[in-house]
């Protein structure tokens, strides 16, 4: 089972916008742009809203029935582990393997020792196509890069074989996540990460790296944009290099994760996928119940009145609602708009709050990370929600497929910048 050139993960809390977001993949390929659409989904999101990885799989199957899709396409065990594989195995055949909290634990030194001896002709400045600057790498590094990452690669290479005991070989993609640690990756730890991947014998065929920077949830890139852009370039490099060096899987190719609303990285990306020649996959998952929430708002009548509610319940909540997330937004409390004043805001006063474009004044990226936790009280509201997402389902799938195509697929793979 190999995975396209270019994916995107499509996140979607409630389970509702899957045939909206298979149109905006749909759109694309008419434009002559193929794109592999995953549905993926992490437990974390799972236990907060009530479902259940067989709810996913259905989801994608039905939008794929309704939408007559014809390419591949992928349910995405999203940020699972050996705790919680094993309700995922059944309904998924993409497994994003997080080994970010083993990345802390030391390896012993007789493991790190042979890792040294076996990987030390890259010692010195090995050249790599596509990065100018050579890349000094001593044994030190090496030795450091074993002792941190080793123990987390042979966990993935558990959690890999874990499924492939069930699933059998090549039935299923392969993500190695590392991504929610505090502490970026270099290039240089990239090279010997993926040389520890190809040593533990897993046929991975993303990897998400922690790049430098705040990818904060729902928002726009937080950090030196041209620093991102060389580190993203070097590990494309990196990863093409370790293909032939190691044996890695040809398809092998990042994954930005948090990818969704990062708009002054998207070119950047655009850039280095041409130059590289390079494939990728895009992770997104709250963005899509943003849109929910600004079709609701534009709806009016009682959508829009569901969506202050949210907004009313989750100022009320704030702590309970951020504590998952924390390190993973900013809000800065004391912009938020108070309850009374929202109340006096009419639909498109809302939404133009919510949706990320910059340029627009009413825009409040406070507000818009405070909804973006915010889901679990929707998913308290149950049906009266629910309800409402079916009720409202053509204002709100119009918004859903114009934030994926327009403000993320077109910028990322196309050409032009958004927000
Ligand atoms: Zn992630």
């Amino acid at each position: 089972m190999i995975l396209g050139k270019y994916s995107f993960g499509l996140g979607d809390r409630f389970g509702h916008q899957g045939k909206a977001q298979l149109e905006a993949v749909a759109k694309a390929k008419e434009q002559g742009l193929d794109i592999t659409p995953v549905w993926n989904k992490s437990h974390r999101e799972h236990t907060i809203i009530g479902t259940r990885p067989g709810d996913v799989r259905r989801e994608a199957d039905d939008a794929v029935g309704t939408c007559e899709w014809e390419g591949a396409y992928f349910v995405d065990a999203d940020h699972i582990g050996l705790g919680n594989v094993d309700e995922f195995i059944e309904s998924s055949d993409f497994f994003t393997l997080d080994v970010a909290d083993f990345i802390a634990t030391r390896s012993v030194e007789a493991k790190v020792n042979s890792f040294v001896a076996k990987h030390k002709k890259y010692i010195g400045a090995p050249a790599i196509a596509g990065i100018a600057e050579r890349l000094e790498i001593s044994e030190e590094q090496i030795r450091a890069t074993a002792g941190k990452f080793l123990l987390a690669v042979r966990q993935a290479g558990k959690i890999y074989r874990h499924i492939e005991a069930v699933k059998g070989e090549g039935e299923f993609v392969t993500e190695v996540s590392m991504d929610e640690t505090d502490e970026p990756q270099t290039p240089v730890e990239m090279l010997f990460i993926l040389a520890a991947i190809a040593d533990e014998g897993i046929p991975a065929q993303t990897i998400a790296p922690k790049f430098t920077g705040r990818f904060n949830k729902g928002v726009d890139y937080v950090g030196d944009v041209a620093l991102f852009a060389k580190e993203f370039e070097e590990t494309i490099a990196i990863v093409a290099f370790a293909v032939e060096e190691f044996g890695l899987p040809p398809e092998l190719k990042l994954s930005v994760h948090s990818g969704s609303d990062k708009f002054s990285i998207y070119g950047p990306i655009r850039e280095a996928l041409r130059k590289f020649d390079a494939g990728l996959h895009v992770k997104t998952a709250g963005t899509t119940w943003l849109e929910e929430l600004i079709g609701l708002a534009m709806a009016g009548g009682d959508g829009l009145a569901i969506a202050k509610q949210v907004y009313a319940e989750a100022l009320l909540r704030i702590d309970e609602l951020c504590g998952p997330y924390e390190t993973v937004i900013d809000i800065d409390k004391g912009k938020l708009p108070s309850v009374q004043e929202v109340e006096k805001w009419d639909g498109q006063r809302f939404a133009a709050a919510l949706r990320h474009n910059q340029a627009c004044e009413q825009y409040d990226p406070n507000f818009r990370q405070l909804l973006h936790v915010g889901y679990k009280v929707a998913a308290e509201m149950g049906h009266s929600f629910t309800d409402a997402l079916r009720e409202y389902e053509d204002v709100i799938g119009r918004n859903v497929v114009d934030n994926i195509y327009e403000r993320h697929i077109k910028p990322i793979f196309v050409e032009g910048s958004a927000g």
